[in-house]
């Protein structure tokens, strides 16, 4: 079965990390802009490390046999940062980067106005430029984060074919899925978040229509293997290989493949 982890953090792991995934059938990553674990000092730090993620992983990645894709973004963690505004007045030119589909991960982290207006900013950007939306969901109070941030989805009127809503749970799905034509992540994790078995019932649940899953894998607690993982455990419980393959695989093409740079054959 090839896989597409569609939302990990390349950055904090290590060259291991990409043989493992490739011998488990990670075809290709998704790499979204985030938080380093220590809240930057300089603009300037955020856009080495745009340019980063968009030279030297994917060509890390190439030569394990992954394709490497990313999202360029001022984090929701950084949003309230003061150097936030001038950080994505810079970001933009990165984000013409051939192996950049679009801006993400924005979204809200305490749920604040000033996390707010640096997420429109950047989610007004890529609607004006057809690009694709990667939506972070906050940890803490998760179902207000995200009806907040689905106000604003509605609000803006972005093209919701171009959004996808990530680090779902049994009490976003409903809402997630119900915002237009969005996408919806959901992030496997070790200690928090979904297990590989609250995924399983998810999709017995509502099927396997615009929903994606993750590892989000970073320097946390978190296994790049999570995905795979998830797979074994779905062929366990009786999933049929079309089903699985929809959520790894057809799913990610539909929603990554509206990028004219998205090359991954089919
Ligand atoms: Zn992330």
């Amino acid at each position: 079965m090839r896989i597409i982890d569609p939302h990990v953090h390349m950055y904090s792991r290590t060259t291991d990390d990409y043989q493992r995934m490739a011998a488990n059938g990670v075809a290709c990553v998704i790499e979204p802009g985030f938080w380093l674990g220590h809240d930057r000092e300089y603009p300037e730090t955020f856009w080495d490390y745009f340019s980063h993620i968009t030279n030297f992983e994917p060509t890390r990645a190439q030569k394990y046999g992954v394709a490497h894709y990313t999202f360029l973004a001022v984090n929701p963690k950084e949003a309230r940062n003061a150097i936030a505004g001038k950080a994505v007045d810079g970001m933009w030119k990165y984000v013409d980067a051939p192996n950049c589909l679009g801006i993400g991960e924005v979204g809200f982290d305490l749920i604040t106005d000033a996390e707010e207006e640096i997420m429109k900013r950047q989610m007004d950007w890529a609607e004006k430029h057809n690009q694709l939306i990667l939506i972070h969901t906050p940890h803490q109070k998760k179902p207000q984060g995200t009806e907040r941030t689905i106000k604003v989805i509605e609000k803006m009127g972005l093209t919701t074919k171009r959004v996808l809503i990530d680090h779902n749970t049994e009490e976003t799905i409903d809402m997630s899925l119900a915002c237009g034509q969005v996408t919806c992540g959901f992030t496997i994790y070790p200690v928090t978040k979904m297990t590989p078995p609250r995924m399983a019932a998810v999709l017995k649940k509502y099927g396997t229509d615009r929903i994606v899953m993750n590892s989000a894998a970073d320097w946390g607690p978190s296994d790049p293997l999570a995905v795979p993982k998830t797979v074994d455990l779905m062929w366990q419980e009786g999933f049929s290989e079309a089903e699985i393959q929809k959520v790894v695989w057809d799913n990610c093409h539909a929603f990554f493949g509206q990028s004219p740079k998205w090359k991954l054959p089919k």
